[in-house]
């Protein structure tokens, strides 16, 4: 989702002029740092083992929207196969909307009044009406369901048998949409109507892996989602004054556009101009949208971990075609509210969006969903496999910014599945990450300046990276204080992987390892350590201590010149220069020498030069006097004092 604006508090940082350095290359070095071998599950070299499994949840779901109570009611059928090597005699389910309940974890834990997390009113969360299994051709009651705040623990009459046991749940659920859902749903009201943005929307499965079986942390706020991978097939019933967009293809497009908006529609799917669906002309007009008093919109997608939605009678509707590598097709859409058209605003997404898929179709892994909507709500920015629901208000590099990042995501988490609600960074992270180089890239760097993240290695950034109070990449979302979720997650990772391409790797070994690690684990749940392994099995290098520096300690980076000195105190017999690394982190040194008869010297030294202790002095074959040496010239690297990374010649 989109960060928390940084509440930047004022910073008394204290360098002291002559610090000793607190290095230690042993620490830094040490060769223990996998906790665990590779085993049959996940192998050594990062690869899903060879008797890797996961579990795995199709779901049919017919739901009702009630736009006079808000309420969405519906039915879900859940197909849930376990390959797992363990008979399971009990589920669990996650019951998300529970949040909204006066009582919930979530709400206990909410402190800052009005805050992202916070209800803005609550509602009775879930009603479950019926639960009802379906095992080896037998209906049953559940022997016993038991749900605790957001959970529910449903115990079989059967066990579900290892290796393929698949077992058929049925459910009814009823909740009231909240008028803001955590930041992740939510009803904006608009002149022409409300915008409901409905996600966390039906029971889904619980994770059940290798490393932990269930996965049961309750959804609380900040953490996101761990899900299944499954085939869904959904369908919303709502007034038919209504547009609604949902994750995945639309089925009976005929049934639920006029045929002059059909036949848009189609044209749309072969343009690469945007072409508009339902104008703003035509949101008042009842003439735009059938004459039915309900209608049924029919979504399908496959190889997914969660669908959403969205309805509004107010939407103004475009779209345009998305090109894919392979040749396929996609098609970007994008609903708005009239009063989101203004200079450069939501009348721009759909372009956005087919540029951002296109990028990173073509530099990573192609788009698996036949469709990608954006649509413009009370949600600030939070991405669902095919659809996105970002802030009504955005436009320009705001809208550009968090519409890439959203379906960015589709990248990490919706593809590379990862346990959000653990590890923030490789989801939030990764796609900052992944987001700096494709708005490099959109209508040749319109919105490059300015970026929606800012400058990860300006001075301001970096305080806040490696201040004293900063929590370590590997903290729990809920645990990361609120005003460092911004950097932990999103920042510092981000900052992580650039200096890793830039410094450690270079681009063309970093990408190969990069784009390795999301096919590997495309559709799967890899933990930190199947990353770790790729990218250093992959690319060759062994990268413990840049982990242990960056994600498993909140180390700093200072690189500083300690002292320039001539061999035989003559310029002409060449210089040595002595470096120090004055904190814990260590990374590779590029050294920009200049001499004061303009000749320039560029120095790379390899992170080796670090193992033998926190100095290291190297030779320069200079002709004349040293004007100036700079480390980091080309600011790739964060780091904590910059000052201390330029030795001038001292004027007399
Ligand atoms: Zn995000």
């Amino acid at each position: 989702m989109k960060k928390t604006a940084l509440s930047f508090f004022v910073l008394f940082s204290f360098i002291a002029a002559f610090s000793q350095t607190i290095y230690d290359h042993k620490e830094a070095f040490n060769p223990q740092f996998y906790p665990y071998p590779g085993n049959d599950y996940r192998s050594a070299s990062g690869e899903p083992g060879p008797k890797y499994w996961q579990n795995r949840a199709d779901y049919k779901i017919n739901c009702t929207l009630d736009t006079l109570t808000h309420k969405v009611s519906g039915d879900v059928e859940i197909w849930y196969t376990n390959n797992s090597p363990d008979n399971l005699k009990f589920l669990w389910l996650q019951l998300d909307q529970n949040i909204y309940k006066k009582d919930s974890r979530g709400s206990a834990t909410t402190t800052e009044a009005g805050g992202r997390w916070a209800n803005a009113k609550f509602t009775d969360g879930y009603s479950i009406k019926t639960v009802a299994v379906e095992y080896n051709a037998k209906k049953s009651a559940p022997r016993q369901t038991t749900t605790t705040d957001t959970r529910m623990q449903l115990w079989l009459q059967e066990p579900v048998k290892a290796a393929g046991g698949k077992v058929k749940l049925t459910l009814s659920f009823e909740f009231t949409v909240p008028e803001r859902g955590t930041d992740r749903m939510g009803q904006l009201k608009t002149k022409n109507g409300i915008v409901y943005e409905v996600a966390q929307w039906f029971p889904r499965m619980a994770v059940y892996d290798d490393i932990q079986g269930w996965n049961t942390l309750p959804y609380v706020g900040a953490g996101e989602f761990y899900l299944e991978y499954g085939d869904i097939d959904f369908t919303v019933t709502a007034p038919s004054s209504l547009i609604v967009v949902g994750s995945g293809e639309l089925q009976n497009p005929q049934e639920c556009y006029t045929p002059e908006q059909m036949s848009r529609w189609n044209t749309a799917k072969n343009s690469d101009k945007t072409v508009v669906i339902r104008g703003d002309k035509e949101v008042n007009d009842r003439n735009s949208r059938p004459k039915t008093a309900n209608t049924t919109w029919k979504f399908k997608i496959q190889n997914t971990r969660d669908v959403a939605w969205a309805a509004s009678r107010s939407f103004v509707q475009d779209a345009a075609k998305i090109n894919l590598p392979s040749g396929k097709k996609s098609m970007a859409i994008s609903v708005y509210p009239v009063e989101s058209i203004k200079k450069d605003g939501w009348q721009r997404s759909t372009e956005m969006v087919k540029a951002s898929i296109e990028h990173y179709s073509k530099k990573w892994f192609e788009f698996p969903y036949p469709a990608a909507t954006n649509v413009a709500g009370v949600v600030g920015g939070m991405e669902y496999p095919g659809i996105v629901f970002c802030s009504h208000s955005d436009s320009g590099p705001g809208l550009w910014g968090v519409t890439d990042h959203e379906f960015g995501h589709t990248w990490f988490p919706m593809i590379v599945g990862s346990n959000e609600r653990k590890y923030a960074w490789m989801d939030e992270g990764f796609n900052t990450f992944i987001n700096g180089l494709s708005t490099e890239e959109f209508n040749k760097g319109e919105f490059k300046e300015g970026g929606f993240f800012g400058d990860p290695n300006s001075s301001f950034m970096i305080k806040y990276t490696f201040d004293d109070k900063m929590d370590g990449l590997n903290t729990t979302p809920e645990v990361i204080q609120q005003e460092n979720l911004g950097v932990a997650a999103y920042l510092k990772p981000s900052q992580m992987l650039n200096a890793l391409r830039e410094v450690v790797l270079g681009k063309d070994r970093f990408d190969a390892a990069f784009k390795e690690y999301i096919s590997r684990w495309a559709f799967k749940h890899p933990t930190p350590w199947d990353f770790f392994h790729t990218m250093e099995n992959v690319s060759g290098e062994d990268l413990g201590w840049f982990w242990r520096a960056w994600v498993l300690n909140t180390w700093r980076l200072d690189q500083s010149v300690k002292s320039v000195a001539y061999v035989k105190e003559n310029p002409e017999n060449g210089a040595e220069i002595t470096l120090e690394n004055k904190e814990k982190m260590v990374m590779p040194v590029t050294v920009l020498i200049k001499e004061a008869n303009g000749k320039e010297h560029r120095v790379n030294l390899p992170v080796e030069v670090w193992q033998r202790g926190a100095e290291w002095t190297f030779g320069v074959a200079t002709t004349s006097e040293i004007k100036e040496v700079i480390l980091d010239p080309d600011k790739h690297l964060p780091e904590w004092n910059r000052d201390n990374n330029t030795w001038k010649k001292k004027a007399f």
